[in-house]
This record gives C-alpha cells, structure tokens and sequence, in this order.
C-alpha cells in the first residue's frame, strides 16, 4: 500500500501515512469510531471484494493506529496468532506472533475471514474480546494485559458459511456488526473510476455486467461479480485488453469452474453491452 510502512520486517504491522481512498457508503465510519472509542471487537460482515480490507485500512490511518492484518486460512493455529517458541543457537527463542504483537503495541488487529482458521484459533481471541481485554499465552507461561489502545477487527462472510464451518454464537456475540455489501450503482461506478483511472461510462458499464452476474447467485454462483473483480477489469481495459477478453479474464474465468454457468453468465454480460 502507497505510504505504509511496516513497523518490523517480521510482522504485518503498518503506520498508514496517506489517507487509503475509502468511499463511505452509511455510517459504518461513524460506527467504527464510536466502536473503538468502547475498545468493542468488530465485525465486518459482507462479501468478498466489497471493500472491508479498505475500510480497516482507512480507519486504522484515521485513528493513527498500526494495523496488523492476518489472513486466515485453514491451516492457522493458535500458535500462530500468539507465537511460539522457536529453535535458536542460544537455545529456544519465545517469538511473538503477530496478535501478540498488535495487542502489546496496541494496534488494531485485523483478522481477515477468521472463519477459515481452525477452532482453537477462536478460543484464543475470546479473552480479548470482554472485559478481561487480555491474551493468555499458556506455553511461555505468560498473560499479555492488552495495550489500551488495541482493538480486534474480525472479517465475515456469510454467504459462505455452512454448518461444519460457522463462528461459534458464543464467538459472534462479542462483536459488535458492521454490513458491507456492495454499494449502490453510482458509488459503485465512482470507485471503479478512481480505483482504476477509467472514465463514467466504462465504469457503468462494468457496474451493469456485475449487477446482472449478482442477479445469477444463489443459481450455482456462490458470489456474483465483487468490486474487486470490476476494478480489475478496468485495469485490464486500461491496459489495451479488448473488452471481451478483459471480462473473460477478470470476472468470467475467475468467478466459475463450470462450463455451463460461465456460458449464461457470459450471456447475460453480453445482453448487458
Ligand atoms: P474485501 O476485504 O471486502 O474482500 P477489499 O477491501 O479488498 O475487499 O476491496 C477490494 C477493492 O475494491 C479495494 O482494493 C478497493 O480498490 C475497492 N473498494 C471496494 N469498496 C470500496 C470503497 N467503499 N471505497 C474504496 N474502495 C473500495
């Protein structure tokens, strides 16, 4: 990200210098504030691509907090949330990790589609997450008192949610919820402009090609066409990509594995245009 910095080379975290563009669609800067003013755990909750990683970045620069960012994956374990103990000449090492580093720091901590992490990773963050406001690190035998000026940010995705992988109740009743979905028509096409330097009418048009695969999901498609998707499009048009291929290349290919609803979704792009 233009002017961030990263604090340490072996953590995520940044001091965001310049202001991220982040194009507020409700409230949800207000709720932010209030939230970290009440040190409260949030929640972002909406699809892919819609702009939450944004926004944490926006308002990590306005609050002049670092922010540390980890993306969950299946694979994430406690240990790397809180740190382990590592291998060194000197003997074993302690190694903070970067949740441990952003709660003794105080930084906002941002955990990116936490849902993916295994379960014990959760567990981890309750602590933090209620008046106790601490992270217990059992194998270094130590109870890390939260910076006052750290706070938790938990992205969530609800429509990709099933039985076997949810957030506990007992996990998601400690946030407070912010709504992302993607933004009405007009804004939507602001962003592709000044996301990817195209003018009105290709963003618009990109913005119809995206509401019209939205209208497709639940059809086969877990998600119809993000932000994201629109913006790499444009880039792509920018580049000198002929239309078509460009749409074939940022949305068509990426969104679907299946022959048969790449061709209706390649149809309703192409009744769009
Ligand atoms: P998410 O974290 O929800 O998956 P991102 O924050 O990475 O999505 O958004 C993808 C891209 O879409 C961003 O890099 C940004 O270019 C653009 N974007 C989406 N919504 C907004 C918004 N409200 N303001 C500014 N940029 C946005």
């Amino acid at each position: 990200m233009p002017g961030a910095q990263k604090v340490s080379e072996n953590l995520s975290a940044q001091i965001i210098h310049d202001e991220p563009f982040f194009r507020a669609v409700a409230d949800e800067i207000e709720i932010f504030a209030a939230a970290y003013a009440g040190r409260l755990p949030v929640m972002l909750k909406g699809p892919t691509g819609c702009g939450k990683t944004r926004f944490v970045e926006h308002m990590a620069w306005r609050l002049k907090r670092p922010l540390v960012t980890v993306a969950a994956h299946e694979d994430l374990a406690a240990a790397d949330l809180a740190g382990r103990f590592l291998l060194a000449p000197e003997g074993t090492v302690w190694h903070d990790g970067p949740l441990t580093a952003a709660v003794r720091m105080g930084a906002i901590c941002y955990l990116d589609e936490i849902v993916e992490a295994r379960q014990d990773t959760t567990v981890v963050i309750h602590p933090l997450t209620d008046a106790r406001r601490s992270l217990p690190l059992d194998k270094k035998g130590e109870l890390v008192e939260a910076h006052p000026d750290f706070q938790l940010t938990i992205s969530y995705n609800p429509g990709y949610q099933s039985a076997v992988k949810d957030l506990k109740e007992s996990t998601k009743q400690r946030f407070v919820a912010i709504e992302f979905s993607y933004p009405e028509p007009s804004i939507e096409a602001e962003i592709v402009m000044r996301e990817a330097g195209v003018e009105a009418p290709i963003a618009s048009g990109l913005v119809d090609v995206a509401l019209r695969s939205r209208n497709l999901r639940g059809q086969g498609l877990a998600e119809g066409a993000s932000t994201r998707m629109l913006i790499h499009a444009a880039k792509l048009l920018r580049g000198g990509a002929p239309l078509s291929a460009a749409l074939r290349s940022a949305i068509l290919l990426p969104i679907t594995d299946e022959p048969d609803l790449r061709e209706a979704l390649g149809a309703a792009i192409a009744a769009s245009l």
